[in-house]
């Protein structure tokens, strides 16, 4: 007995999301983010009992209306007048550990092949269809298996193909998936396709956490007690639904509305004109939802509110949502004029018409009151070389980052075996086929040249006469894959004096904030260590919190001698103890360092150094050096380094994957 959605109190904004989709299933799904423990699930698989019956083919497989039957599904074709079977809407959960077959169907090969029948399994997304596919963790499926389903919830069609055999059936659901951002995030390319974003949080108010805890007890002590006293609730939930439902295809949207639609778009500086519509089909959704058939500029507030906080151009480290007062001017320039003064200057322009002049601009002008002499301070990245004398408190605070950029991808030498993500070649579910083998289990991929060049001698043999190979199940032979793998990049951060001026640590920041990047859409683990003064440190232990390394980063403060040998055996030291947790994850080393090393007096700190990278080589470690040396005299420090750990040594410029471009393109205009 599922918890009764009527009963879910403190997520206002998932319940809307859930419920627009289920008036209008255009507008795409829903992804929820949030932390642990907020009743995300339990409020996403309460949705079905709430969703209109759905009339089916009896016997069919794929759920085809009895009104409208597929005319390419499987089990067809159907009678005309098939007789209906009526039965709820269903809520189908996608196991983040399912196999493609288990999600699109599978097509049994060996009997394709060897008895020449085409026979196909049903898969998640035929069980979905005309109801609610959800996935929990949907950060952490296959980026593969998430671009099916975008794909299929985007068409509405299934797809298999397997060697030339295909079948393709309707797939039409409500995609709702659920994440903690904690555990990693979705690639940025895949957010933009779910329709509707909302994030989730424990309510603040006491009231409502107590009444939270009141119904969960309620509901744990008497299950069907429970759902007997919200009965009323649900049905006339589920009956607004089919209201709003009916009403929909009689929703007008105004000129007027669209011109909202499109004002409050463009304030966001979102990509492309999806979100435009899928604002205007969340609009038109919401009216339908309040018994309306105009939409007005509440639900247009609404819908912004649900369909662009996810498509606006901005990079992961930012803070969630959208920012309300943008927001409410947007929609009030893009109001029509209602007066007779045709004013074309904004409200917020000054005090009045006739009034006093603005005050002029000029530097003339002075400092107001409240501001300071000093603004000059914080901005002007061009003072940063120099320290002033009078200001000693600024030589220990932080540099800021520079601009991120994209970076080129650094990768691990060899082929690994490591979990599925985007970094480095490994032996992997999908991918390239690299070659073939026999099977030890039941054939997933077929090599047909292989399968077909293993037949190909017993064809006399098996008295084969006319046209046509007879195959048997020895002939079969498994594809070989090689995909990509995610890893553990841990860097090594030279944060101390050598490094030079603050606006070459803020560069050097920006590169490595970039690395990060890069390394949380490739699905790897990071980890920072530092060195500065007297010693190094483990700044961030080995995790997926891209965000919590950048926070480090922002917050790590440069100055002092140099310990580099320090930095390298605390990194050994990291990746031993990560190599007995996760074995199978390879490690990438990446030393950001100008490849100096001070210490005391009498002590020899470059050759230490040396020293701790040749163990490192020794031990197998992959390792990519970027040099951070500038200035007009270069002592190439860092490509020594880079040597004795078996390294390929860059400069920082060219971490920039538009960099690698531009060198490949020069390469070619001199050749
Ligand atoms: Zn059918």
């Amino acid at each position: 007995m599922t918890y009764p959605f009527g009963a879910v109190v403190g997520m206002d904004d998932m319940r809307l999301a859930l419920l627009l989709n289920a008036v209008s299933p255009a507008i795409g799904g829903v992804l929820v983010r949030g932390e642990k423990g907020t009743a995300k699930s339990t409020t996403v698989r309460a949705l079905a009992a709430v969703l209109p019956p759905v009339a089916v083919v009896p016997g069919c497989r794929f759920a085809c209306d009895p009104a409208a039957p597929d005319p390419a599904c499987p089990d067809g074709p159907h009678e005309p007048a098939a007789p209906a079977q009526t039965r709820p809407a269903r809520l189908v959960e996608l196991p983040v550990g399912a196999s493609e077959d288990r999600v699109v169907g599978s097509l049994d090969l060996e009997r394709a092949l060897t008895e020449g029948v085409k026979a196909f399994e049903p898969g998640l997304l035929a069980a979905a269809h005309r109801g609610v596919l959800y996935v929990d963790e949907v950060n952490l499926l296959h980026d593969h298996l998430v671009d099916l389903l975008l794909d299929a919830a985007a068409l509405g069609t299934a797809y298999v193909e397997r060697e030339g055999v295909s079948v393709r059936h309707a797939a039409r659901f409500l995609l709702v998936g659920t994440m903690n951002p904690e555990e990693g995030e979705l690639r940025p390319q895949l957010l933009d396709r779910f329709g509707l974003t909302v994030e989730v949080a424990a309510p603040r108010d006491p009231a409502v956490r107590a009444e939270v805890v009141r119904r969960r007890f309620a509901y744990d002590a008497d299950p069907p007690g429970f759902a007997a006293a919200w009965a009323g609730e649900e049905s006339s939930l589920a009956s607004r639904i089919a209201d709003a439902r009916a009403l929909l295809p009689r929703v007008v949207l105004s000129d007027e509305a669209l011109r909202q639609v499109t004002a409050v778009c463009a304030a966001f500086d979102v990509d492309g004109l999806r979100a435009d519509l899928v604002t205007a089909r969340t609009a038109m959704a919401h009216a339908a939802w309040c018994g309306r058939d105009d939409v007005t500029e509440d639900d247009v507030r609404v819908a912004a509110r649900l369909a662009l906080p996810h498509r606006r151009r901005r990079n992961p480290f930012d803070a969630p949502g959208l920012d309300d007062d943008t927001l409410d001017r947007a929609l009030e320039d893009s109001r029509p004029e209602d007066g007779p003064d045709d004013d074309p200057h904004p409200p917020d322009g000054g005090p009045g018409d006739g009034g006093t002049p603005p005050p002029p601009r000029g530097d003339d002008a002075g400092p107001g009151p409240g501001e300071s002499r000093h603004h000059d301070d914080d901005g002007s990245p061009g003072s940063g070389e120099e320290e002033a004398p009078g200001a000693p408190a600024r030589e220990r605070s932080a540099a800021a980052p520079s601009d991120p950029f994209r970076a080129r991808r650094l990768e691990v030498p060899g082929i690994g075996t490591g979990a599925a993500g985007r970094r480095s070649k490994a032996r992997a579910e999908r991918g390239r086929v690299v070659g073939s083998v026999r099977p030890s289990g039941p054939v997933t991929r077929l090599h047909l040249v292989d399968t077909v060049l293993a037949a190909a001698p017993h064809q006399t043999a098996r008295g084969r006469t006319g046209p046509g190979l007879r195959i048997a199940r020895e002939d079969l032979r498994q594809a070989t894959l090689e995909g990509r793998e995610g890893n553990l990049v841990l860097f090594v951060v030279d944060a101390s004096g050598s490094m030079g001026s603050r606006a070459r640590m803020g560069a050097v920041k920006g590169a490595v904030l970039s690395l990060l990047l890069d390394a949380y859409q490739r699905r790897d683990k990071v980890g920072l260590v530092t060195f500065r003064g007297g010693d190094a440190e483990l700044a961030l232990p080995p995790t997926w919190s891209v965000e919590a390394a950048a926070a480090r980063l922002r917050e790590l403060p440069t100055g002092g001698r140099t310990p580099l040998a320090a930095g390298l055996l605390r990194a050994a030291e990291v990746l031993r103890v990560e190599h007995v947790r996760d074995p199978r994850r390879r490690p990438l080393l990446v030393v950001v360092t100008d490849g100096r090393a001070t210490a005391a007096r009498g002590t020899d700190a470059l050759g230490a150094a040396h020293a701790a990278a040749q163990r490192l080589a020794t031990a197998g470690t992959a390792a990519v050096v970027v040099d951070c040396e500038s200035g007009p005299v270069r002592l190439g420090l860092a490509g020594v380094l880079g040597a004795h750990l078996g390294a390929h040594t860059l400069r920082l410029e060219e971490l920039a994957a538009e960099s690698l471009a531009a060198t490949v393109r020069s390469v070619r205009e001199a050749a």
